[in-house]
């Protein structure tokens, strides 16, 4: 049976990096292993600069950038091919001259279409140096384009997969490849269009790919490789100590990464869950440790609080001018204006006269909101708050983590405490 591994852009940063993800591979000498991987380190941060150059018609950001790149990536390729003569040069090349032309062709109407042909390319360039690399060392790898095998709809920049044709493409065509060969190397965060045109899967979107691959596959299992240890109860950034949440269910897994727990990407759990495929989460570092596994049982989810935090928060509160009620059909118009807005909830209350929002500051601005209401309902604001999310709280846990802070919005269910909190001067 194939097993599924995603390599994200912190493991195949720099050679010594791309070096360790052979190591790995070399512990599964009998499994078939299909590997999704991510563009290198920062690569799409970069290619978005590239497209905003594009779009400004800053033919010298443009170029610069994209040199820089272009360094970045024969760097790599020095390092761990001593031949320049190696066909993956030529390759390479070739990705950037085709970059470097298209800034002669106008910037379309769609900024999402333009992007997507441009960002993607980060994974293009990640999986042909790994490939090749791979081969180099002796593996038996062959490089697959996810942009044939991963089908959406015209969603540019958070394509939406057509499940039933997806299937169908991967099927039927990866299957037959591992007869002759024990490794296939493909992008994530690609897909394509029914007229072909490539998509893009949503920022951090490869590990929804390896879940899409995995699925469509029927595998025995998805390896996500990280530079933690696994699954952890909090982010080590913000909290001293953490415990590795050595085995959870594939609903709490949903259910973290609903609320910002930014380990794997929200939606790749759900279709493991639904063929029943066990999800690891290692480290790179060191892999010969277990990590977390995430799969159908659930006797150990409430064993140790997890505590999610999202900062930049704005709380607004819409009110209808006219003092009607909240009532369904206003609701309904609310939520179609957010929708419209692609603006995402993080948290909501009503009362009888107002409904209440929590949004991203960075992804909406409060102009906007103001904007969006101002014919029909007042809208009032407050900035610079906190969202802490505890799942399977106790008082202790709560006193602990709003301690000097006021509370604004506060919600609990049994498994789940909320707090919209600000801190005090
Ligand atoms: N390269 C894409 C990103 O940085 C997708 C991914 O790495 O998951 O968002």
């Amino acid at each position: 049976m194939v097993k599924v591994f995603k390599f994200g852009g912190a493991s195949v940063k720099d050679p010594s990096a791309i070096q360790n993800v052979a190591s790995i591979l070399s512990r599964y000498p009998k499994d078939k292993l299909l590997v999704i991987v991510s563009a290198m380190g920062k690569t799409t941060n970069k290619l978005e600069e590239v497209v905003s150059a594009y779009q400004r018609g800053d033919e010298h950001t443009f170029m610069s950038l994209v040199h820089d790149l272009e360094d970045f990536h024969f760097q790599i390729l020095q390092s761990l091919f001593s031949d320049i003569h190696f066909k993956i040069y030529g390759i390479i090349e070739d990705i950037f001259d085709q970059l470097k032309l298209r800034f002669k062709k106008p910037f379309s109407e769609n900024f999402s279409f333009e992007y997507d042909q441009i960002v993607s390319l980060g994974e293009v360039l990640s999986t042909h140096v790994i490939n090749a690399y791979l081969v180099e060392r002796g593996f038996s790898s062959v490089w697959i384009d996810a942009r044939s095998l991963v089908r959406t709809d015209n969603n540019y920049q958070e394509g939406n997969v057509d499940w039933k044709k997806t299937e169908e493409l991967i099927s039927g065509s990866v299957e037959p490849l591992f007869i002759q060969n024990k490794i296939l190397v493909s992008q994530g965060f690609l897909g394509h269009t029914p007229e072909g045109m490539t998509t893009t899967l949503g920022r951090e979107g490869s590990d929804y790919t390896a879940g899409i691959f995995a699925y469509c596959l029927k595998v025995e299992s998805v390896t996500i490789w990280k530079d933690v240890p696994g699954m952890l109860n909090a982010d080590p950034k913000l909290f001293e100590e953490t415990v590795l949440l050595k085995q959870i269910s594939f609903k709490e897994a949903i259910e973290l990464s609903y609320y910002g727990a930014s380990v794997i990407h929200p939606k790749t759990v759900k279709p493991l869950q639904n063929r029943n495929i066990p999800l690891y989460v290692k480290s790179f570092i060191k892999p010969e440790e277990n990590g977390t596994v995430i799969q159908e049982k659930s006797d150990f989810d409430s064993l140790v609080p997890s505590y999610i935090l999202k900062f930049e928060q704005v709380l607004y509160s819409i009110t209808p001018k006219d003092f009607s009620f909240l009532v369904e059909e206003n609701l309904s118009d609310i939520f179609k204006r957010l929708a419209d807005a692609n603006a995402k909830i993080n948290m909501m209350q009503n009362s009888a006269l107002s409904f209440s929002i929590l949004l991203d500051r960075k992804k909406v601005n409060p102009e906007e909101v103001l904007q969006l209401f101002s014919d029909n309902y007042h809208v009032k604001y407050n900035e610079g708050l906190e969202l802490i999310t505890i799942r399977h709280y106790d008082e202790s846990t709560i006193q602990k983590v709003t301690a000097n802070k006021e509370i604004l919005v506060q919600q609990r269910t049994r498994q789940t405490a909320r707090f919209v909190v600000k801190k005090i001067e």
